[in-house]
């Protein structure tokens, strides 16, 4: 990305999740000079595999309305705690560079990150991932994982 100063690269020194995609400083290599940029997260060429085996496009906000639906009537759960779970979990794969990933999986982080904000809605969504008569409609292939085996801490702002 060019400098806005003198228009020299910059490289990226730190990157971190917000609430509304991702935020990098970066520095300029000609002028020396910092600035922050913003990028809303879009997780380019990401799929996610339902259990049928095809392939649809990571959606982000699909998986924030998922984890709205769940959380609903709770107390204490904020809407930007569920936002900021969807933008992590979205920040994650795609720093990890996978091309697909299963809809099992993406569950599993959400449960972990969930039990840190509301355990009851985490149970709440190990009970409909399970439970194919639930309201929430999330294709998996497998029971979710232990909790404690994928527990992440979440970006403290
Ligand atoms: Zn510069």
């Amino acid at each position: 990305m060019q400098c806005p100063y003198c228009t020299g690269d910059s490289s990226v020194t730190e990157t971190r999740v917000t609430a509304d995609g991702l935020r990098r400083r970066r520095m300029c290599a000609v002028c020396k000079r910092r600035f922050t940029t913003y990028e809303k997260l879009g997780a380019p060429g990401l799929k996610v595999q339902k259990r049928d085996g095809s392939l649809e496009p990571f959606d982000g906000d699909k998986l924030f309305h998922a984890l709205e639906r769940i959380s609903a009537h709770r107390d204490g759960v904020r809407p930007e705690d569920l936002r900021r779970i969807a933008r992590d979990i979205e920040a994650t794969l795609v720093d990890g560079g996978r091309k697909s990933v299963a809809w099992s999986d993406i569950v599993a982080a959400a449960l972990s990150r969930l039990e840190n904000v509301d355990p009851i809605s985490a149970h709440r969504l190990a009970a409909n991932y399970t439970d194919e008569s639930g309201a929430v409609r999330l294709d998996g292939t497998s029971a979710p994982q232990p909790v404690q085996q994928l527990g992440l801490p979440l970006d403290e702002e």
